[in-house]
């Protein structure tokens, strides 16, 4: 009877988010072992039996051949790309050899461009599905659970270039997202973690609901519990689905998309000091961005003392990053906010800001005084 049961959870229907844009709509499906079934769920939505697939040598190494199994199985044909694992192939170079590749294979209008992999191969797949032959059909399968709950869902592709990150992208919708949360057996604790920031993230911006699930949940996703990891994933979707909904190209002034920057100007600053060469990742800078945008607008006078302690506590509580210290590296206050200058986020010369006026409930803010930025960083130890 066992034996039963098992195999009816494993073809359990995945849940379902829907995402609705003004001129395309697609559903984010989660479930687990959904790599292996995705040529089934693919194949009413390609316009041409044929994809390329994209993905990076540590992906490929672990979740390809399921991929493969189930296209062979489907009759869908397929070709891969492999880039190497990491940010660095988020460059011209990388996104010259895979559209290359690309033309070479003699990709149609119709064939579909398919990303297996985390955020990086999301975005410079992405960016190749906009620009090749002025746009592919594009699918998204990502791995990790940073790019499940944020960078999947959305739109947004790009490259890096010497001059910053993501300065050269488009937007370009998927046809459809799928994620496996069986990808997530197979990644390291820290990027799962590092993951988790950004669903904790959508709870404290907006979401005052998501907060307490994580409190009671946020535990057992760490540790892998399959069923909770689905639900996390699927409320973060359907947050961020709808937040974007409401602001497809981030072209509010205030609130909108914006507002999915939580953290992310202190952890921008924090990340881009280290050099983005691994040492932080990019959800560990948010994991204590998040803390210190509290910090902040508890100093300017928005928030309550209570929230900060409740955020402090639950950061605490799961072991995630929540001090400038536990990045284990020294950094100079005034450094930092020199770094926020430089973020394409700044608006005529003042430092922006997204800040909180208590749990689920964040607002921008376009000018926040320096010396008060400066403050919390030097109260965080820097
Ligand atoms: P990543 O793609 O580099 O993946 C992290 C590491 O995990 C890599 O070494 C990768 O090979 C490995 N990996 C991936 N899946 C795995 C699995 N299932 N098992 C074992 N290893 C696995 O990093 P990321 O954190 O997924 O994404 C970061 C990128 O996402 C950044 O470039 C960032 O700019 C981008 N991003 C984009 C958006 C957006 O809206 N487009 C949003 C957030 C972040
Ligand atoms: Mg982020």
């Amino acid at each position: 009877a066992e034996k039963v049961f098992r195999t009816i959870s494993a073809a359990r229907p995945p849940l379902l988010v829907p995402v609705r844009l003004q001129r395309a709509g697609y559903d984010v499906q989660i479930g687990a072992g959904l790599i292996g079934r995705a040529g089934a769920r693919l194949a009413p939505l390609l316009p041409q039996k044929r994809v390329m697939i994209v993905t990076d040598e540590n992906v490929a190494a672990l979740h390809l051949p399921a991929l493969i199994a189930g296209l062979d199985e489907t009759g869908i044909q397929h070709q891969t790309i492999t880039v190497p694992p990491g940010e660095g192939s988020k460059t011209l170079a990388q996104y010259g050899r895979v559209t290359n590749a690309l033309l070479e294979a003699g990709v149609e209008r119709g064939t579909t461009v398919v990303a297996l992999g985390g955020g990086v191969v999301g975005d410079l797949a992405g960016f190749a599905a906009a620009t090749t032959l002025r746009g592919l059909p594009f699918v998204q399968i990502p791995t990790t659970l940073l790019s499940q709950v944020d960078s999947s869902v959305g739109g947004k592709t790009g490259i890096n270039t010497p001059f910053g990150k993501n300065l050269l992208g488009a937007f370009h919708q998927p046809i459809s997202v799928l994620i496996d949360t069986g990808a997530l057996a197979t990644l390291p604790a820290r990027e799962i973690r590092a993951g988790y920031a950004e669903i904790v993230k959508s709870g404290l911006l907006g979401d005052a609901d998501l907060f307490e699930w994580c409190d009671r949940h946020g535990q057992a996703v760490l540790a892998g519990d399959p069923d909770l990891q689905a639900e996390a994933i699927r409320r973060a979707c359907a947050f961020k689905a709808a937040v974007v909904a409401d602001d497809e190209r981030e072209e509010r002034k205030t609130n909108g998309r914006a507002l999915l920057n939580l953290g992310h100007t202190f952890g921008h600053a924090l990340e881009a000091e280290l050099g983005y060469d691994g040492r932080l990742l990019h959800g560990e800078g948010v994991s204590i961005g998040l803390r210190l945008a509290f910090m902040l607008s508890v100093r300017l006078g928005y928030c309550a003392q209570a929230d900060l302690d409740r955020v402090t506590a639950h950061l605490e509580r799961l072991g995630m990053p929540a001090r400038i210290s536990d990045t284990g590296h020294e950094f100079s206050a005034a450094t930092l906010v020199r770094h926020m200058r430089r973020d394409k986020k700044m608006r005529d010369g003042r430092l922006s800001f997204v800040l909180v006026r208590g749990i689920g409930k964040a607002f921008t803010c376009r000018d926040v005084p320096d010396e008060a930025v400066l403050a919390t960083l030097r109260e965080d130890g820097c």
